[in-house]
């Protein structure tokens, strides 16, 4: 069982700088974990100490049920694949991948036949014998990814590995990976600043902000049930519309309008004594065209539209409101039907909100 257990890890460098506070991360067998915050929260930091390329400076760290604080990175038997894929430009694909079993003096044999394995695995077979230089970024990715495998190592940690790929590239190896872990079943810590990674990797993500664990969850109960305003706006791509509102009986007076809440956020509200000022978030997918809704008799506001993004499948409607731009993905159907394309910005729109989430402020 290699299951990741930290209690209370922190790290402080001789400098002074805390990275990491206090962090508690319960990882079970076989689990897919990301690691996911804005660029110096900690993330790099909290991998490289499961890895032992950072000293702890408190707290414990188990892996398969061992403390590992002093253990050297060698004796923790996890592998790292990190962004700049570390390969050795002079060895082959084949030398490359088998590196790790040579270092551990494990027999010819037995390595070819595990480097064999993995390059089939990873699609690399026809590559074994090429140079790192005469590889694609993909390929290069995929050789790095191989040398952890043939090590059958009790975890794999991975940091940014697809970082250095374009982009179209990068959204098929992460389906490849997606895959890959879910076939061999192997433990995963995976680092990543890109939330949709995060969303579309892991059995559960962890937020981190300033050192400091903001978050833990599944996915969608992160989208569906952040826990506080930094969570709210950093998961989900466009991000959340954030909204400075008054309640009063039930209505949320805002700058876009008058917001009615239903029955349990109203309840939800009370429950939690929320304070007469609050900030409502509103995912762009949380409007809905008047004419068209599904549900008429919501709260009608009347916007005016600034920007209309096209990305081809999604067009992304930017309209002002008082304490900044909100933006909806929700219009593309009147976008194209009511040539709002054609009027562009300036357009008074009625649009129906939905209230998916309301964050005390
Ligand atoms: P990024 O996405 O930019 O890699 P990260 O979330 O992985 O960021 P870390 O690399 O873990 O962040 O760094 C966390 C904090 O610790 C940062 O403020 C960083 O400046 C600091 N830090 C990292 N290494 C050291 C060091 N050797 N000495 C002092 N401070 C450090």
């Amino acid at each position: 069982m290699a299951e990741i257990v930290l209690e209370g890890v922190t790290k402080r460098f001789p400098d002074g700088s805390v990275a990491v506070k206090d962090v508690d991360l319960d990882i079970a067998d076989g689990e897919f974990v990301i690691l996911v915050g804005p660029s110096g929260c900690g993330k790099s930091t909290t991998l490289n100490m499961i890895a032992g390329l950072e000293d702890i400076t408190e707290g414990t760290l188990r892996i398969g049920g061992r403390v590992v604080n002093d253990l050297a990175p060698k004796e923790r038997d996890v592998a790292m694949v990190f962004q700049s894929y570390a390969l050795y430009p002079h060895m082959s694909v084949r030398e490359n991948m088998g590196f790790p079993l040579r270092l551990a003096k494990v027999d010819k044999a037995t390595i070819a036949g595990k480097v064999e394995e993995a390059a089939r695995v990873l699609d690399l077979s026809e590559f074994l014998d090429r140079k790192p230089a005469h590889l694609s970024g993909g390929q290069r990715q995929r050789v790095a990814m191989g040398r952890a495998i043939v090590r059958d190592p009790e975890a794999f940690l991975m940091d940014e590995p697809l970082s250095n790929l374009d982009a179209k590239l990068r959204v098929q190896m992460r389906t490849q990976i997606s895959r890959l872990q879910r076939r061999l079943g192997t433990t995963t810590v995976y680092v990543t600043h890109d939330q949709t990674e995060a969303m579309t990797l892991g059995d559960r993500v962890v937020v981190m902000r300033q050192g400091l664990v903001q978050q833990i969850g599944a996915p969608a109960h992160l989208y569906d049930l952040p826990r506080n305003l930094f969570v709210a706006g950093f998961i989900g791509s466009p991000a959340m519309n954030f909204v400075g509102a008054v309640l009063e009986a039930g209505v949320l007076r805002s700058p876009l309008g008058d917001l009615l809440l239903d029955d349990r956020t109203r309840r939800a509200l009370e429950r939690r004594n929320a304070p007469r000022d609050v900030i409502v978030g509103l995912r762009p997918e949380a409007f809905e065209d008047a004419a068209l809704a599904r549900e008429p008799g919501g709260p009608v506001l009347t916007v005016t539209v600034d920007v209309l993004e096209s990305l081809g499948s999604d067009v992304y409607v930017h309209f002002g409101a008082e304490g900044g731009p909100v933006t909806t993905t929700e219009l593309e159907e009147l976008a194209t039907d009511s040539g709002l394309r054609d009027t562009g910005a300036g357009a008074a729109q009625q649009i129906v909100a939905r209230l998916d989430a309301a964050t005390r402020a």
